[in-house]
């Protein structure tokens, strides 16, 4: 992919415009005297940057009917709800005030939301905020929020507006599922494992602990072109041959040169965008899991706001778009030639691809926290390493994944006993035989 820096993008670029062809009716009539008005174009190497934090304010974040701020988000309704007056409100769709959804087809260049920019390593994670209300000088600290609250007069700040450290995405998608909701698909998950779980976790497990966490991710709509040849056969007659004593059976199969040549709209694909969860390390921990209760409703993502993260907590996204194209693009290659599979059914001996090319014509990234509901524990194993399990809920859909601890003494007894019905069924079965 072409190389990717967001910082060099017009910070305030028009909406991405596809190469424009020469149109006859509308060149060469410029009015004598005077230069025709020639608008800049958009270079393709370039990423044209979208501005997702206009009109973000720092500061106090006040309702808008009694000024209190104390506001948090109401998972009941989705909306951001005042704890004094009961005022609730909601921010708008963020892809669709952005401009962010538009055609896949018509994507071209690349396009980010300014919430995606590379992180720089300079930008302090602690910021000092002035608080306009004391007076009082506030700190945030971005690794795990964007709010903190006054200690003088107890009003809290909010960080909005974007710096280049990740702490502020583009959008950011609401908690739907309450605390209970998790608690109890938690427990359910637990419960059906707990047979074979480790005696200690059975003890100590206590669903009461989950947290609340937004985590980091990549939304990606990606506009490529494939082209893919090779030689698929076709079986047409088989029937059986018979050679002295011995039937062979014979297949005869007509051998095809095949091509398919054509476009490819990958729509919001997520990627991981906290290195720690892209480390696919599985001794240390069980980052999969939060793979598997994909998908979010990507597309209902709200404008950010850091009063949706009152009280939950958040993970700062670390990694750029260079170190994330490659798989984006990499999944764009598997999600074609999953679906060029359709088209084959025909050669039912299989097709081999000799040439596979997936051309990225337009790209889209847009930065974005997911919700999740997180039950976590550390094992401590007898050899004195520590595991950590995961029970995570997709707090959109409920959908559930996890890993406990195993007992594996029992584990062992178990398979032990199925080889040993094993083998008495082998010496019925020698017998009879
Ligand atoms: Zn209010
Ligand atoms: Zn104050």
């Amino acid at each position: 992919m072409d190389h990717v820096n967001p910082n060099q993008g017009s910070a305030h670029g028009p909406p991405p415009v596809p190469p424009a062809t020469p149109d006859p009716a509308t060149e060469g009539y410029a009015v004598a005297g005077m230069p025709a008005p020639v608008p800049p174009a958009p270079n393709p190497n370039e990423p044209q940057v979208v501005q997702t934090d206009r009109g973000a304010k720092d500061g106090l974040a006040k309702c808008e009917r009694c000024g209190a701020t104390e506001i948090s988000l109401n998972v009941a309704t989705g909306n951001l709800r005042c704890g004094f007056c009961r005022h609730e409100w909601q921010a708008e769709n963020a892809l669709a005030a952005f401009n962010l959804n538009g055609d896949i087809s018509q994507l071209v260049g690349t396009i980010v939301g300014s919430g995606s920019g590379d992180i720089m390593p300079s930008v302090e994670e602690v910021l000092t905020f002035k608080c306009t209300a004391c007076g009082a000088e506030v700190v945030i600290d971005t690794a795990t929020s964007t709010q903190a609250r006054c200690h003088w007069c107890r009003n809290t700040l909010s960080m909005n507006q974007q710096i280049e450290n990740g702490a502020v995405p583009d959008m950011i998608l609401p908690f739907k599922m309450t605390k209970e909701s998790a608690i109890e698909k938690i427990s359910a998950f637990v419960k059906k494992r707990k047979f074979f779980a480790h005696p200690r976790f059975r003890n100590e497990f206590n669903a009461e602990n989950v947290m609340g966490v937004y985590l980091p991710y990549m939304v990606v709509d990606i506009n490529a072109h494939a082209t893919l040849s090779g030689q698929g056969e076709h079986q047409t007659r088989s029937y059986t041959v018979k050679r002295g004593d011995n039937e062979k059976r014979v297949y005869d199969a007509d051998v095809y040169n095949v091509m398919r040549d054509f476009d490819v709209h990958v729509d919001d694909l997520t990627v991981e965008s906290s290195s720690e969860r892209l480390n696919q390390d599985t001794s240390q921990n069980t980052n999969n899991i939060i793979n598997s209760i994909m998908p979010f409703d990507v597309e209902n993502s709200v404008r950010y706001d850091s009063n949706y993260l009152s009280g939950f907590t958040s993970e700062r996204r670390d990694s750029n778009l260079d170190q994330l194209s490659p798989l984006a693009h990499t999944q764009a290659e598997d999600i074609t030639r999953h679906r060029v599979n359709d088209t084959l059914k025909f050669y039912d001996r299989g097709v081999r691809w000799d040439s596979q090319q997936v051309h990225v014509k337009g790209q889209r990234w847009v930065s974005a926290y997911l919700p999740v509901w997180l039950y976590s524990y550390q094992q401590r194993k007898s050899n004195g390493k520590t595991f950590l399990h995961y029970v995570a809920v997709n707090a959109r859909t409920g959908e559930t994944m996890g890993s406990v601890p195993l007992h594996q003494g029992k584990l062992l007894a178990i398979s032990g006993a199925v080889q040993a019905v094993g083998v008495v069924l082998f010496v019925i079965f020698s017998l009879v035989g």
